[in-house]
């Protein structure tokens, strides 16, 4: 199949005096990169100066933590069976008694790793998942010289307690209320279980 009709003949010949003396090309290629020192130039001194993004600029992930500082991620493997790259990983384990505090679910990620090698930034594992545990910031992955530190795991994705990754931006108003819709187990915490339980049982 031809995949384009553009042809150049090579044609081998004699080279003459001023090609032999090669100060025509030399000079024709100083005039162009003179030109190109008068041009704006196309990028940036990263990370000086940083370029403006988009509010919904697809980068660096974040496990997200509830309200009351547990991790939403309860271990269901969705993120990974839809990303198309590969690059999620993931081991469960099941949450004891008295880490109701840590884990919002009854099962969460043990250890969770991300490949941003391997990434394409695509976000369809926020997509995919249904407890809102993961999103895409506006974070940029930096650069690293080895490639195991570009496996990302839980000390990198997941939140600092009391320092929440604001990802209001990634979020429909329709999410944003039903995620305040309290009569939905999916929003319920641990805590609204329990006083939920103890309504009943009055
Ligand atoms: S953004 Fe896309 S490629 Fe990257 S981890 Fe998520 S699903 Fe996979
Ligand atoms: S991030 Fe979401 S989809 Fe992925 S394992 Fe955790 S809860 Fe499931």
């Amino acid at each position: 199949m031809q995949l384009t009709d553009r042809k150049k003949v090579v044609v081998k010949k004699e080279m003459s005096f001023m090609e032999k003396l090669y100060l025509p090309a030399i000079l024709n290629g100083m005039s162009i990169t003179i030109k190109h020192l008068f041009k704006r130039s196309s990028t940036i001194k990263y990370p000086e100066q940083k370029r403006e993004i988009a509010e919904v600029y697809r980068g660096q992930h974040v496990l997200k933590r509830d309200e009351n500082g547990a991790e939403r991620c309860t271990a269901c493997g969705l993120c990974a069976v839809a990303c198309p790259a590969e690059a999620i990983t993931m081991r469960s384990e099941e949450r004891r008694q008295g880490e109701e505090n840590l884990y919002r679910e009854e099962k969460y990620a043990a250890t969770y790793e991300i490949n941003m090698l391997r990434c394409i930034f695509c976000g369809l594992c926020e997509e995919a998942c249904p407890k809102e545990a993961i999103f895409l910031t506006d974070r940029i992955v930096p650069t690293e010289f080895k490639r195991n530190e570009f496996i990302y795991g839980k000390d990198k994705l997941v939140e600092p307690v009391g320092q929440p990754v604001d990802v209001t931006c990634r979020q429909t108003k329709e999410v944003l209320s039903f995620k305040k819709d309290k009569t939905k187990y999916h929003n319920q915490t641990f805590k609204d279980q329990q006083l939920l339980e103890g309504s009943q049982n009055h």
